[in-house]
């Protein structure tokens, strides 16, 4: 006999559950999203990882599964509102889940999921408050403040990937103009580097560049530290956290950007000089998200 929780984390690329049984994550699987196949068989295959996983891992009672997806979600309502590589609009996940697993379901978006995990057993652990910012194909942020997720009166305190940093810079996806992602991304990394190379070339080209010299490269990477260090320092002056954890793709690059960005947050907050104290990198790789709906599904 053994109880114990299910965590779930979504991405477009691939789905990860693992068992939860309140010190360790076990019996971990994953899965391609079969986005393409329409929303219900993400839905079918996402049930039927959680019950195999239930299984794998021995547990006989499931106390509560937290999820992690991408947004923009309500974690009150439960409901994913569009997530396009799910084919979910307005999905009422928790819900769904709920009906198929009869247990208690928690719904977070995946960098608050992240930055709780960060916090509770990664690069934030003993703190009270820090940030986690994940730098991939966009910039998502999650905040914990005296213990606790940030949430907002919308759900989307923490939004940093939106800030405007250049007044009328390029369209974003988000309707409006110079968003801090369209610079400090994997993605802006990437159409940096094209521009400057007139071929097509990613932020992973772009950092092998960058290691053997490459001058375009390294502007690549310095330009997207100082618009990231100019969104840390906003969160830095207005928050006030003991630390920032860096997560995402990008993570693995940090030492290319971090000159300008910390340089950058120490000329625009209160809050940034010796960097060395603030600024740190996740410890739980691709598991934060995880280990975040983990925690947050035992939380229930
Ligand atoms: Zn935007």
């Amino acid at each position: 006999m053994m109880r114990g929780w299910l965590a779930a984390d979504i991405g477009g690329t691939k789905l990860a559950v693992a068992a939860y049984d309140g010190k360790k994550l076990f019996a971990r699987m994953e899965r391609p999203t079969a986005g393409h196949r329409g929303a219900e068989a993400v839905l079918d295959d996402l049930t039927d990882m959680l019950r195999c996983c239930a299984e794998k891992a021995g547990l006989t009672e499931i106390l509560g599964v937290g999820v992690a997806c991408p947004g923009p979600l309500s974690a009150r309502e439960g409901v994913v509102i569009k997530a396009p590589m799910l084919g979910w609009e307005n999905m009422p996940i928790v819900k769904r889940l709920e009906e198929r697993l009869h247990c208690a379901v928690r719904l977070e978006n995946d960098a608050n999921a992240a930055a709780y995990g960060e916090y509770r057993m990664g690069a934030g652990k003993g703190t009270e408050s820090m940030a986690y910012v994940t730098v991939s194909t966009g910039v998502g942020c999650g905040l914990v403040v005296n213990g606790r997720l940030l949430s907002g009166f919308h759900e989307g305190a923490g939004e940093i990937g939106h800030l405007c940093l250049v007044p009328d810079g390029l369209p974003c996806a988000c309707g409006r103009k110079g968003c801090l992602e369209l610079y400090a991304s994997g993605t802006g990394i990437g159409r940096f580097i094209s521009q400057r190379k007139g071929e097509a070339l990613t932020a992973k080209d772009a950092a092998h560049m960058a290691e053997e010299g490459d001058q375009d490269a390294l502007e690549a990477f310095r330009r997207a530290g100082e618009y990231l260090g100019r969104g840390l320092g906003y969160v830095l002056q207005l928050i006030d956290p003991e630390c920032v954890v860096i997560g995402g793709s990008v993570h693995n690059a940090l030492h290319l950007m971090k000159d300008a960005l910390a340089d950058t947050v120490q000329r625009t907050s209160y809050w940034g000089e010796n960097p060395d104290r603030w600024l740190r990198v996740a410890e739980l790789s691709g598991d934060s998200g995880l280990w975040g709906a983990a925690l947050l599904a035992s939380e229930i």
